[in-house]
């Protein structure tokens, strides 16, 4: 029997099968699509993202397909010019289309030993005290110990565990496309400027290749978000909110958007979980979904490798929807927040103003910086040094250090043993600033403290017992 089936091959589905693999677990990614989609949805990764990409030594590769932006605050397309300080080694946005993004994702998983199977719908599931099968599009079953539904956010996993999604619909849609402009660069570049004055949700920018990615509100809410628009849709819209169509013509690719915000109530059936925009959907506003799904998995990945490894402590998979669900539950609400201040309604206006106003403020600045870079995310790990819950930033050559996927015991002092747990818990001398640290898998912080009696406690929490 395979260890675990991942539904569905996107950023979420390959990040979990690559983490799942570090740890010697059996996978089999089933996608339903034959080949990786050509639309191109997010544009970046940040902070957090990068941390984990370091982690796991992807950076170099990432870093030689995308572009470094100065990390300036921004919220709700108010974009401050000052450039703001985070805790961290990376403090930018890496510029990288999502499909390379998914690809650099997938080389690493499947190095590692993933299998993916493309062209390979799920379309039934069950599941009994033993494992999960799987029903594919053309009868054949497959079964594993634990499946998770990786398969964005219309997930056929999650409906056919009836978990409930609710959450606010759309209320307006926007199209999305790669196409060919005849009218010139520099009216473009005026037109835009002066219609994004008032509408927000507009946008026409060069790709550097000839074609031109453009953003323009749909009339309405389509009944099915899945039907991509036309390009006839497209240059009506574009006359209707800039009064031309730029003599659009030979698309790449056209799509649409809503702002729904839905969120799964569980995270967790049985031996079924749910990740990545299959457990959430928000508008794209702060580019935060792609980022999620990869923090969801790298989240998950280590606690489901622990259970099927078979030294998870008894609570350690149902960590994952106690700090996941809450993380998701903020990133909805922070882009419903971004996506309702877009509007060009005079209350709203008046709100952004003052929100920029706000913004000039250094810690207001950070605050909402740290939300959308999520490193601001703490898991409720009980009381304890500030730090605990929180991910640690890289000291030295910390993230190098946890490539393999282990926790980390950080010790200056020489003086503390995880000596039953190296199979599990790495350790290095590296100063961090606090007498001494344990890190998850995941990196965030376990425990800070110095004495050995609080860190054996701690070890046994989140590794279970030591090797005898
Ligand atoms: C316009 C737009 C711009 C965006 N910009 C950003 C951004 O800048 N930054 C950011 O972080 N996020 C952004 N996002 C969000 C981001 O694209 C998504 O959050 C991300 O793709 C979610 O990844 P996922 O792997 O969870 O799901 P998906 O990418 O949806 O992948 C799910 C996979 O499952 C497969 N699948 C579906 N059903 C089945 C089935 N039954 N059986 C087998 N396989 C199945 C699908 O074919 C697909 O490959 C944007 C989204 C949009 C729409």
């Amino acid at each position: 029997m395979t260890d675990v089936i991942i539904v569905g091959a996107g950023p979420t589905g390959v990040m979990l099968a690559a983490e799942l693999r570090l740890h010697g677990v059996g996978v089999v990614v089933l996608e339903a699509a034959a080949e990786p989609a050509d639309i191109v949805k997010a544009l970046g990764l940040h902070v957090r993202s990068i941390e984990i990409i370091d982690q796991r030594g992807l950076l170099d590769a990432f870093l030689a397909e995308g572009q470094r932006h100065p990390l300036r605050s921004h919220f709700a397309a108010i974009v401050k010019p000052g450039e703001v300080t985070l805790d961290t080694a990376h403090p930018y946005i890496l510029g990288i289309p999502q499909s390379a993004t998914e690809r650099l994702l997938t080389e690493h998983a499947v190095k590692l030993g993933a299998e993916i199977r493309r062209g390979n719908a799920v379309v039934g599931l069950t599941q009994d005290d033993d494992g999960v099968t799987a029903e594919l599009a053309d009868g054949t079953r497959l079964t594993a110990r634990y499946l998770v539904g990786c398969d964005g956010g219309r997930s056929a996993v999650r409906k056919l565990l009836g978990v409930a999604f609710p959450g606010e619909p759309s209320r307006v849609d926007t199209l999305l496309g790669e196409m060919k402009l005849t009218a010139p660069p520099e009216t473009v570049a005026a037109v835009m400027t002066e219609i994004r004055k008032t509408e927000l949700r507009f946008g026409a920018g060069p790709l550097g290749d000839g074609n031109y990615r453009v953003l323009v509100p749909a009339d309405g809410v389509a009944d099915d978000r899945a039907v991509a628009p036309t390009i006839e849709e497209f240059r009506r819209q574009l006359v209707a909110t800039a009064g031309t169509d730029f003599g659009a013509h030979s698309p790449r690719w056209l799509s649409r958007f809503g702002d729904a915000t839905r969120q799964a109530e569980r995270y967790r059936v049985g031996r079924v979980f749910l990740a990545g925009d299959a457990a959430h959907i928000h508008p794209p506003t702060g580019g935060q979904g792609l980022n999620l799904g990869i923090q969801d998995a790298f989240n998950l990945g280590w606690k489901l490798a622990a259970q099927v490894n078979g030294w998870a402590p008894g609570d350690l998979l149902d960590t994952y929807h106690s700090e996941r669900h809450p993380v998701a539950a903020d990133v909805l609400t922070n882009t419903a927040a971004q996506m309702h201040l877009l509007a060009n309604e005079p209350g709203v206006r008046a709100v952004r103003h003052v929100l920029s106003e706000l913004m000039d403020f250094e810690n207001v600045a950070r605050f909402l910086l740290e939300k959308v870079t999520a490193i601001g995310v703490r898991y409720d790990l009980g009381d304890g040094h500030e730090l605990v819950g929180r991910r640690m930033r890289n000291h030295g050559d910390l993230y190098a250090s946890m490539r393999d996927g282990r926790g980390l015991l950080v010790d200056p002092t020489g003086r503390l043993s995880a000596e039953g747990w190296a199979d599990r818990v790495g350790r290095v001398s590296e100063e961090v600033g606090v007498p001494a640290a344990l890190l998850r898998p995941d990196g965030h912080v376990a425990w800070v403290g110095d004495s050995q009696d609080d860190l054996t406690g701690q070890l046994t929490r989140w590794f279970g017992e030591p090797a005898s």
